[in-house]
């Protein structure tokens, strides 16, 4: 049974209570500690700075060149925060609730309470920093809405907030490498994960330019490396985004919860050709703005200047009048597939609907929409080659963002002791379906304030023998990363490491995207080790092992998708009820909107490895809502 440590009490108690109860290490003992952080986006750099300032000795790793290339810097909307500057009904009760709520009700309540109160410290936080939120002209933070909420809770800095918040974090960090207590290892790789007597003890990690393979031990390792939605080839997220600290953790024996519960953003820039590797999120804020709508008549073929207000169908202020173009992400990418799917989509595929901002211009006048968006309408201009001032944009749905990760407890702790995991390689705080600009809250949430109460805890409450590198579970570890590059190399097939990529990719988009169903998630499920078999006997990698070769680090990458895109449709497949963005199309209701079974899945799948070619392990985390009232989502 899994053992999520919530602590005793009233929910509004918990964290207070826990952090009461929590052991402290004292200051002169604190250099005596070592750290190891994965990863240096928001979760990593605040963390590794954090524990630094506390006085632990942390080794900070990361595959980028620089901690400010983090996948972080392209979040471009905005935080949420339950400051309630606005006066608007906000309060730290409200954002749980729509978080719980957003999630589709399959969320640990106390998790999502503690993130929701730790939301107000975020803010301080960032500004003390210096992080240049967008303000009122009055001098204080503006705010606008974002998808599932009628408040105005989300803070920003233009459509640049995860650029400025990782520049906030990444001061902190520099200021710790100055100070000697955070050493910076860029572009290294972890590619495994001690464990020493049932404990995370260290990594072994890939120098990406020289090859070299090496092994590092601490006393605790933290993993904050990020989501998987690139297991789609194309997804929003930058392209070396993977999986592969997380999956090879779960190898170790570190328990992977909800693999199936992935984001489809609604407002991406629709593919335009085959070719194309990467896809472009147009950020969710501009629909505070932007109406969507498409023709009403299938097939149009009229400009959309041509086509008169009577013959438009604004389909989310129809169906959703009360939370009208800002309903959740889960159920606008639903829509929008459905009208394209009746055969009213846009632009050149079909595969697309329009987010127009005419009514705004008029309303607020163009100088002020260029003010808030500016910067997003040049992005889609340079993709698109179309002024979205003058027509509106075209967007369709891409995969975003993973709430599956690895299970951790109230202290992010994972079933690995020793190891703890934050930020989007967890999967704690967002259910089925994550609420816009809550992905930074929760990171920064992990990193500033949790983990630098929970890591301490744990280091002043266990006994830790005395180990380094020379312990022959790190040799065992190094050989085992060496040996899998070796095979990679020596397969010397055909086929480049992208095609299998984009097969799989596909694959899991037509059967484990925005609709699933059984008859397709078995389809999937026959292919993708059929697909694993010929990767790993027609694979061809150019170059060698010991120089900057990105042919291998992909080869490498995807060989730990073949093995996780497994896992999900698995999860996708034993989960028969549909939830947030998990749409299973056995279960829906009559108006088409997920249809949650209560009695049966209300729980987080954690699956636990046995082996290639062994069946997964299902543990379950019963979920119970005693603060917020288990409902049929409604945005009506
Ligand atoms: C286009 C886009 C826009 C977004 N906009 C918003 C928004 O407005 N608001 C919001 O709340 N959320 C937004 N999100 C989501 C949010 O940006 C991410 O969920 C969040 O930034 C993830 O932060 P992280 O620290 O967990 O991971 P990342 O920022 O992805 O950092 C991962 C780190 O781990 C390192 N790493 C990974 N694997 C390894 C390995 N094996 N070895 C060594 N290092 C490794 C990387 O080098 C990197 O330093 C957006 C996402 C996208 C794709």
């Amino acid at each position: 049974m899994l053992d999520a440590r919530i602590p005793p009490g009233p929910i509004e108690q918990n964290w207070d209570k826990c952090r009461f109860d929590m052991k402290l290490v004292n200051p002169a003992n604190r250099r005596k500690h070592s750290i190891i952080v994965v990863g240096s986006g928001l979760a990593g750099a605040a963390a590794a700075a954090t524990l630094g300032q506390q006085g632990y000795r942390v080794q900070c790793f990361s595959y980028h060149d620089t901690p400010r290339r983090a996948h972080s810097i392209a979040a471009q909307g905005g935080i949420n925060a339950a400051k309630n500057y606005r006066n608007d009904g906000d309060s730290i009760f409200r954002l749980f609730y729509d978080t719980v709520k957003g999630g589709d009700f399959r969320s640990r309540e106390a998790n999502v309470y503690r993130l929701a109160t730790v939301s107000l410290n975020i803010i301080d936080q960032c500004v003390a920093q210096g992080v240049p939120f967008a303000r009122e002209y009055g001098g204080l933070l503006d705010t606008r809405s974002f998808g599932g909420v009628q408040v105005q809770r989300t803070f920003y800095a233009r459509g640049q907030t995860g650029q400025q918040l990782l520049l906030g974090a990444y001061q902190a960090l520099e200021e710790q490498l100055a100070a000697g207590t955070v050493t910076m290892h860029i572009r290294s790789e972890l590619l495994d994960v001690v464990i020493v007597d049932g404990r995370a003890r260290g990594i072994v990690t890939r120098d990406l330019v020289t090859g070299r393979i090496t092994s590092h031990a601490a006393d605790v390792v933290v993993l904050a490396t990020g989501g998987y939605s690139n297991v789609f080839y194309l997804s929003t997220n930058a392209k070396a985004c993977n999986c592969t600290a997380i999956w090879r953790a779960h190898r170790r024996g570190a328990l992977f919860a909800n693999p199936c519960f992935t984001q489809i953003h609604p407002t991406c820039i629709p593919l335009s050709s085959e070719h194309q590797s990467k896809l472009t999120l147009m950020s969710e804020s501009l629909r505070n703005d932007g109406r969507v709508w498409v023709p009403k008549k299938k097939g149009e073929t009229r400009a959309p200047e041509d086509i008169p207000e009577n013959e438009r169908d604004y389909y989310l202020e129809r169906r959703y009048p009360s939370f009208g173009n800002l309903v959740p992400r889960d159920v606008a990418s639903r829509n929008a597939k459905e009208v394209c799917d009746e055969g009213r989509g846009v632009g050149p595929s079909g595969q697309g609907v329009y987010l127009d901002f005419a009514d705004a211009i008029q309303r607020l006048g163009l100088p002020t929409v260029r003010e808030k968006y500016g910067n997003l309408f040049d992005i889609y201009e340079r993709i698109t080659g179309e002024d979205a001032y003058a027509v509106p944009m075209r967007i369709y749905p891409a995969p975003h963002y993973t709430m599956g990760g690895l299970w951790v407890d109230y202290h992010l702790m994972s079933t690995i002791s020793e190891l703890f995991v934050a930020g989007e390689a967890n999967f704690s705080d967002h259910g089925a379906n994550r609420l816009g600009a809550s992905a930074l809250m929760q990171g920064l949430a992990d990193g500033y304030f949790v983990l630098p109460a929970t890591v301490p805890d744990y280091l002043a409450t266990t006994k830790l023998e005395p180990l380094d590198t020379s312990h022959p579970t790190f040799a065992a570890a190094k050989d085992d990363v060496g040996q899998r590059i070796e095979k990679l190399l020596e397969v010397k097939g055909n086929r480049s490491p992208d095609s299998f990529h984009k097969e799989l990719g596909k694959l899991m988009w037509d059967e484990c995207g925005m609709a699933r169903s059984e008859a397709g998630l078995r389809k999937a499920l026959a292919r993708i080790p059929e697909l694993r078999e010929e990767f790993w006997h027609n694979l061809r990698i150019v170059g060698g092992g010991e120089e900057l070769n990105q042919s291998l680090e992909k080869a490498n990458r995807i060989s730990d998708f073949l093995e996780l895109a497994e896992l999900m449709c698995i999860d996708a497949l034993d989960r028969k009820e549909s939830c947030g963005g998990h749409f299973r199309v056995e279960s829906q209701t009559p108006e088409g909107e997920a249809k949650r079974d209560d009695a049966n899945f209300s729980y987080s799948a954690a699956w636990e490895w046995k082996g290639l070619d062994q069946a997964p392990v299902l543990h379950k985390e019963p979920l119970t809502f005693e603060y917020v009232h288990l409902a049929q989502r409604s945005y009506k």
